[in-house]
């Protein structure tokens, strides 16, 4: 039988995606959260899962050192898409990119105003491409997380992230003031892989797509 490889991210992505893989009859048999194994054996003998970083999993699946991935709509716009096929939309992890600055920093005026931005942000790319279509001159800052420091702390003006309840922003008196895109997870296959081990994967694939949730 032809095996497969999933990749996959601890934490939401996993704890998302285990009832679509059990739904499709693949059962990890460790849990990610607890082992320190980066490869997991599964009930099917010719699946196994690789734990990675949420922003690596479309470089694996991309070489091909994974069959199939699960990464969100903000890694996928960051890494561009190259080599990859993303069929489904899981509609899991679902978050919103945001635009958010302190409470008391008028956004829309600084916008109106021509102001140059500096904006702090781990999504550069798309941050790049949502204030050069507004035709808004920012300068970017890339960081790696806990973006929602940079403006208490004078490294920029406002900050682009994703926003789920809103809470992080509140606790450190920012708000959303403008909204980039929806963000949900998909499921994504390496071009070659599809073609190669279509036998193995079509089936994996029909069993997502018959768990995915509207
Ligand atoms: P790392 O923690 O390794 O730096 P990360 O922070 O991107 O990476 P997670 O926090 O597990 O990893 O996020 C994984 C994915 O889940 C993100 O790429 C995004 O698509 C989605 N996500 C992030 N934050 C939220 C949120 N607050 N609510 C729902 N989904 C989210
Ligand atoms: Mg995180």
């Amino acid at each position: 039988m032809t095996d497969i490889t999933i990749a996959l991210s601890k934490g939401r992505i996993f704890d998302d995606t285990a009832p679509i893989l059990n739904a499709a009859g693949i059962e990890a048999l460790d849990n990610p959260e607890t082992s320190r194994k980066l490869i997991l054996s599964t009930n099917r003998a010719n699946v196994r899962l690789i734990i990675v970083r949420a922003s690596d999993v479309p470089t694996y699946v991309q070489y091909g050192a994974a069959d199939l991935g699960i990464a969100g709509k903000d890694v996928l716009l960051e890494h561009g898409g190259a080599g990859l096929y993303q069929p489904l939309d899981l509609n899991i992890a679902r978050c919103r990119m945001m635009v958010a600055a302190p409470e008391d920093f008028d956004y829309d005026s600084a916008v109106r105003q021509g102001a140059r931005l500096r904006i702090a942000t781990k999504y550069v790319q798309t941050a790049r491409e949502h204030f050069a279509a507004k035709g808004v001159h920012v300068d970017l800052i890339k960081l790696y997380g806990s973006m929602e420091l940079a403006p208490l702390v004078g490294l920029a003006d406002a900050i682009v992230d994703l926003v789920s309840s809103g809470s992080t922003l509140k606790a450190n008196h920012l708000k959303a003031v403008e909204e980039i895109m929806a963000i949900s997870s998909r499921l994504i296959i390496n071009q070659a892989a599809l073609k190669l081990k279509r036998d193995a994967i079509q089936p994996v694939l029909d069993a997502f797509s018959a768990a995915v949730k509207p």
